[in-house]
């Protein structure tokens, strides 16, 4: 046996592990200094009361006889699909019932899909980047190009006809950055797979984010993107199924390469090597879809746009340069001072015992950039907010942050 030694290649994720090894080592020191975390990329708020009761009923169904649900449909129950495929609709986007996969959520899915792909072809992801596409590309042994997101681009980067890429990660809203395409950029991106015959991997995980009614939530809202590009959507942020674990990803019919459908191809993979998402998960996922479920969840994500908004206020007074916070739960800021972003990270933690992400740990451009996540309370987000007001206004001759 020869084990896949690509595996050698990817670089130990030591981000979040580093972040509590920092954290833990100085409340030791310091057991006194209150810790707000602002840093973590997971949901704060708890189920909303319609998908609870929803996933209650589901398990009494699976209690009874005449209800009970056995092997279900890997690709998901009609209930579920009929309802992503109505959420489409409000959005002008046609899919067929086919067209929709039900999944445990988009990071398996971004994964996976990869089984539908060559090795030999050529990958372009963005840097800064949500590692998952690095790391399963790496696992393949496929050759990654950066496309660099930096200050200069809005940390937007558009296509360069120049470099050629087959396979194109697009996350917008982005994580690690909030930045969002309109729709001529992306309309830019869909015109140059198509042109190049590439297919664009489309993370929308955080469309529900989106209040700009201008801008895109779904790329098949491009002309042209159902002959070029998959989308990976999912409950996690948008109603808080980090947890509990649903989302879904739409292959268009319309998509070949050499003769072959990826959605036949993605079909049968799924019916193969996927079990499916049980019965209960797919209605407390329904419920996340009707009147009720819709209500209580705009609320979550208003309570969630609030901290954003706190942020964004505070750094606007401090004169910081940031993107999202609008669109997006992350906050993506450019470090005072040109301090690079393991230092502005001990800095709010030892100064204000505050926790966020280096920029650094999502690609070489995150170097002097931060993260902060509106996934916290509203009173522990404001404190913390005034904790950095109070820091960076100080003029005491050794603070000198601009
Ligand atoms: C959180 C997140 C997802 C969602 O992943 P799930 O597996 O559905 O929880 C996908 N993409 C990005 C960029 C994310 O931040």
């Amino acid at each position: 046996m020869r084990a896949n030694i690509n595996y050698n290649h990817l670089k130990e994720s030591y981000l979040f592990s580093e972040i509590a090894r920092r954290v833990s080592n100085f409340s030791k020191i310091h057991p006194e200094t209150e810790i707000i975390r602002m840093g973590i990329g997971d949901v704060t708020l708890p189920l909303c009361s319609s998908v609870v009761e929803a996933m209650k009923q589901a398990a009494e169904d699976m209690g009874k006889a005449d209800s009970f649900h056995g092997y279900g449909p890997e690709q998901g129950y009609d209930f579920l699909r009929e309802r992503i495929q109505a959420y489409y609709a409000e959005n002008d986007v046609a899919l067929e019932l086919s067209e929709i996969f039900v999944s445990d959520g988009a990071k398996s899915d971004l994964g996976n899909i990869l089984d539908l792909f060559d090795k030999e072809n050529t990958v372009l992801i963005p840097d800064p980047v949500y590692p998952v596409y690095v790391d399963t590309n790496l696992m393949d042994g496929r050759k990654i190009i950066f496309a660099d997101a930096n200050e200069n681009n809005g940390f937007l980067p558009l296509p360069d006809d120049s470099v050629l890429a087959d396979i194109i990660y697009i996350c917008s809203p982005n994580n690690p950055t909030g930045a969002v395409y309109n729709r001529e950029q992306l309309k830019l991106w869909v015109e140059y797979a198509l042109r190049n015959h590439a297919v664009i991997l489309f993370d929308a995980a955080y469309e529900s984010f989106i209040v700009d009614k201008d801008l895109p939530r779904s790329i098949f809202e491009i002309d042209g993107a159902k002959k070029c590009a998959i989308e990976f959507c999912s409950l996690s942020k948008t109603a808080g199924f980090t947890g509990t674990r649903c989302g879904y990803t739409v292959v268009p019919q319309t998509l070949e390469f050499d003769g072959i459908q990826l959605n036949h191809m993605w079909l049968r993979r799924q019916t193969t090597k996927f079990n499916g998402v049980s019965y209960i998960v797919q209605k407390g996922a329904e419920a996340v879809f009707t009147k009720d479920g819709r209500e209580q969840i705009k609320e979550n994500i208003a309570y969630y746009r609030k901290n954003a908004k706190i942020i964004t206020s505070a750094l606007d007074k401090l004169g910081i340069w940031y993107t999202g916070g609008k669109n997006s739960p992350y906050i993506w800021l450019r470090c005072p001072n040109g301090m690079d972003s393991w230092t502005f990270f001990d800095m709010l933690l030892s100064e204000i015992g505050v926790v966020g992400t280096p920029g650094a740990g999502f690609g070489k451009n995150g170097e002097k950039f931060f993260r902060l996540t509106a996934f916290s309370t509203n009173e522990n987000t404001a404190k913390a907010m005034e904790k950095l007001r109070l820091l960076l206004e100080k003029d005491d001759g050794y603070h000198q942050f601009f």
